[in-house]
């Protein structure tokens, strides 16, 4: 395989500190750049003795000179309460991150493929969602700096394929999980595991009866690496996701389970616009990346309960009030 030029903006984030470790090991020249906002630099620690990897610490919101073959454009808060922190800020990021990474392609010639979203079917009336749903997603609710930000992001992509014939790939990822998430996330596998762990009860938002599809992080960067290695015919977005769903409730359950905890469940509100169930259709994923998720959730959720066993809270911070 040639040695190629890849950048990997957000490289320091739960996903994206994986992603440079598997091009590092393949031997690509590897530049991360991440603001840290929802990160640190211990993630990718481990890389920086390595000559092809190199770490610039830089805001997708500002434009940047690099020369490279390839970029996967993952920068931006992913976690609801990420997020939602500085909503403006979350919407800059995911436009004129886009804007800069897609005029970095076109000087470079580069390959770009964008991390999108789930988000973008908001809350799904249709069931499992296809890429080729359009979504139902409120414009000014809670989560639409996301929702709206990722959409205007995919279209860009498209504007850029469409006017400038960029190569251009477009990853939906559905709920992903694993080791490296940060543990003040507040993301649903990460609060129920500390949770756990603690013997403090578990907060399930609403019923318990929402669903979610949950993917381990290395089927993630498998279909992220085979969608950057696809047929340059494949501009169309493509589900990333694990299609076995289960409710938040059989999580809890699960996660109480695994780590034979004898924390209880209890209930508060749920969150305005939380999507009700959530399940991707990967037939694309598979026909025309020959790409299926191989490991089941108990697996996952056995590898991400070790990890959080063996972190120290006291090494994390929580995210950065300047963004
Ligand atoms: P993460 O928060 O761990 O990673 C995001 C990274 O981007 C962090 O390192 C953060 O510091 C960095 N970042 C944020 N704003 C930035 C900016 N303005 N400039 C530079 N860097 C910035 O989250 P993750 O789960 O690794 O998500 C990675 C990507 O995948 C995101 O684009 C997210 O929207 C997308 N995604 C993730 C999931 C999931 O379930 N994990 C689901 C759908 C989409
Ligand atoms: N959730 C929950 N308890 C928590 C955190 C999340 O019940 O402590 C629910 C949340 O309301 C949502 C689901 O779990 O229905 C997944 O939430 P998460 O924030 O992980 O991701 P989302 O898919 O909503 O972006």
């Amino acid at each position: 395989m040639p040695i190629k030029r890849v950048l990997v903006t957000g490289g320091a984030g739960f996903l994206g500190s994986h992603l440079c470790e598997r091009l590092v090991g393949e031997g690509h020249d590897v530049i991360c750049l991440d603001n840290f906002f929802t990160s640190q630099k211990s993630n990718v620690l481990h890389l920086l003795n390595y000559n092809n990897f190199e770490l610039i610490r830089h805001d997708v919101t500002h434009p940047i000179w690099l020369e490279v073959d390839e970029i996967y454009n993952l920068a931006c808060p992913a976690a609801p309460g990420h997020y939602q922190y500085n909503p403006i800020k979350t919407m800059k990021t995911s436009v004129m991150g886009a804007i800069n990474t897609l005029g970095m392609a076109k000087r470079c010639n580069a390959k770009i493929l964008q991390a999108s979203t789930s988000e973008v079917y908001g809350d799904p009336t249709v069931h499992p969602q296809p890429e080729s749903y359009r979504g139902n997603v409120n414009p000014i609710g809670p989560r639409a700096c996301y929702d709206e930000g990722k959409r205007a992001a995919e279209t860009l992509f498209a504007d850029y394929h469409r006017k400038h014939k960029l190569n251009i790939r477009v990853a939906r990822i559905f709920n992903t999980y694993g080791p490296r998430m940060h543990p003040f996330d507040g993301r649903v596998v990460s609060n129920f595991i500390l949770q756990a762990l603690r013997n403090q009860d578990i907060t399930i938002f609403g019923d318990g009866g929402q669903t979610r599809s949950f993917c381990y992080r290395d089927d993630l960067v498998e279909g992220f690496i085979r969608l950057m290695n696809a047929d340059d015919s494949v501009y169309q977005p493509v589900n990333i996701g694990n299609p076995n769903e289960f409710t938040i409730k059989q999580l809890a359950e699960k996660v109480i389970e695994l780590t034979a905890s004898s924390s209880k469940l209890i209930y508060a509100p749920l969150p305005e616009d939380d999507p009700l169930q959530r399940q991707p259709d990967i037939t694309r994923a598979r026909e025309i990346l020959d790409w299926s998720p191989t490991i089941e959730l108990e697996q996952g959720l056995e590898r991400t309960i070790a990890y959080f066993r063996s972190i120290d809270l006291g090494d994390f911070r929580p995210p950065s009030p300047n963004h």
